[in-house]
């Protein structure tokens, strides 16, 4: 990758990305398709409607905020700056999961949907693959910051490989933890309560899949470091076609009363969605990026990841100026946790992440008390996955 080089800081930090050259405010540092990714299973089962290799909206922006708000006689104007390709939307003939394009269909297919089809278009209660997601669903409700089937594609990625070695490759470049940080972080993905399950999980999804080319990601503690390992790498990723929408209307050049209207409109459309589904407005799911997971966290970050082409593509984007040999750092947290106090952004990297934050602002107020910020209390928070 040109402009940014991974490098080794030292054996407890890790390694890290650095730039090169210099980046000026709001440029794009680079750009990365997952290695693998993988929607949410809570979030496929009730309906919000994503690519199945690239988490793209399927749905008009119409449809999607139809949906959303429950009110089916919303109309919206302006159906040009929808993006959804309807008509380019094709399935697999097999199972009839979705997919944007016929790329999407054939990449998928090559990659990891042939060792995954269920084979059939009724869902199959019985089937071990959807056994395995049916468990995974009990252990882990929204919000979510993982799945199982994750899981899943990256043991298919591997049998479906002619380079299955290269493959393990990849995979071992992620952020490796040693046994007793492996436990921490399986415990706290799943919570207390389900951490017996585990087992359960790593004996389901080997009776599923073909484990000879991974036999050591199915020993019991193979399989917490997987868990793990995407714990700790998995970035979020969210789409939506009516935030496009938005987008894109927010972009046209309009009289000043109909800027207004469609500003209302706006605002009611989120209103009304808000009170059906809360705050679950985005096809929401979480994949591996190769290059982005070498990114450490700061509170105080330099760079920024962003989803603009509403797919699970990519874009490291920078939020000030950068120049040569300073590190490139982006914030784990999301944005409520990165405002708080030094004490409460450390509780919430540290359980999840399980690193003591040394970041410049941190060091800058070290000799700040040890309490957390008022809202600490609230559970909405627990996603910092994105
Ligand atoms: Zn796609
Ligand atoms: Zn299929
Ligand atoms: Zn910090």
């Amino acid at each position: 990758m040109e402009g940014v080089q991974v490098r080794i800081i030292s054996n407890e930090k890790g390694k890290g990305l650095f730039a090169l050259g210099s980046f000026k405010e709001g440029d794009t540092i680079f750009e990365e398709k997952p290695f693998i990714c993988c929607q949410f299973s809570w979030n496929a089962e009730y309906g919000y409607s994503a690519c199945d290799n690239c988490l793209k909206p399927l749905e008009t922006a119409e449809e999607n905020v139809r949906r959303l708000s429950e009110k089916s006689n919303i109309i919206l104007p302006y159906p040009e700056c929808c993006e959804t390709k309807s008509e380019l939307i094709t399935e697999c003939e097999l199972c009839g999961v979705k997919y944007c394009t016929h790329e999407c269909k054939i990449q998928a297919l090559q990659r990891f949907h042939k060792s995954l089809c269920l084979h059939s278009r009724s869902k199959n209660h019985l089937h071990p693959l959807v056994q395995l997601n049916d468990t995974w669903k009990q252990l882990h409700y929204p919000p979510e910051t993982a799945t199982v089937m994750l899981l899943a594609r990256m043991v298919a990625l591997i049998n479906q490989s002619n380079d299955k070695d290269n493959i393990r490759s990849i995979f071992s470049q992620f952020c490796h933890r040693t046994t007793n940080e492996t436990q921490e972080i399986a415990h706290n993905l799943l919570g207390e309560k389900f951490v017996g399950q585990i087992d359960i999980l790593r004996k389901t999804m080997q009776s599923v899949l073909n484990a000879e080319f991974v036999q050591d990601w199915f020993t019991p503690e193979g399989f917490k470091s997987l868990l793990a390992l995407v714990g700790t790498n998995g970035q979020g990723i969210g789409t939506s076609a009516f935030s496009r929408w938005v987008k894109n209307v927010t972009n046209l050049e309009l009289p000043d009363d109909q800027r207004m209207q469609v500003d209302k409109l706006i605002d009611k459309i989120y209103d009304d969605m808000e009170e059906v589904v809360g705050t679950f407005l985005n096809n929401e799911g979480s994949g591996l990026y190769t290059l982005q997971s070498t990114i450490n966290h700061s509170c105080l970050p330099n760079a920024v990841v962003e989803f603009p082409y509403s797919n699970s593509t990519l874009v490291l984007k920078a939020i000030r100026d950068i120049e040569p040999e300073e590190e490139v750092c982006i914030a784990y947290l999301d944005e409520c946790l990165l405002e708080r106090s030094r004490h409460s952004r450390q509780k919430a990297l540290s359980s999840q992440y399980l690193f003591i934050c040394q970041c410049a602002r941190c060091l800058m107020q070290i000799e700040d008390p040890d309490v957390t910020s008022e809202e600490d209390d609230d559970d909405d928070h627990e996603d910092m996955s994105d």
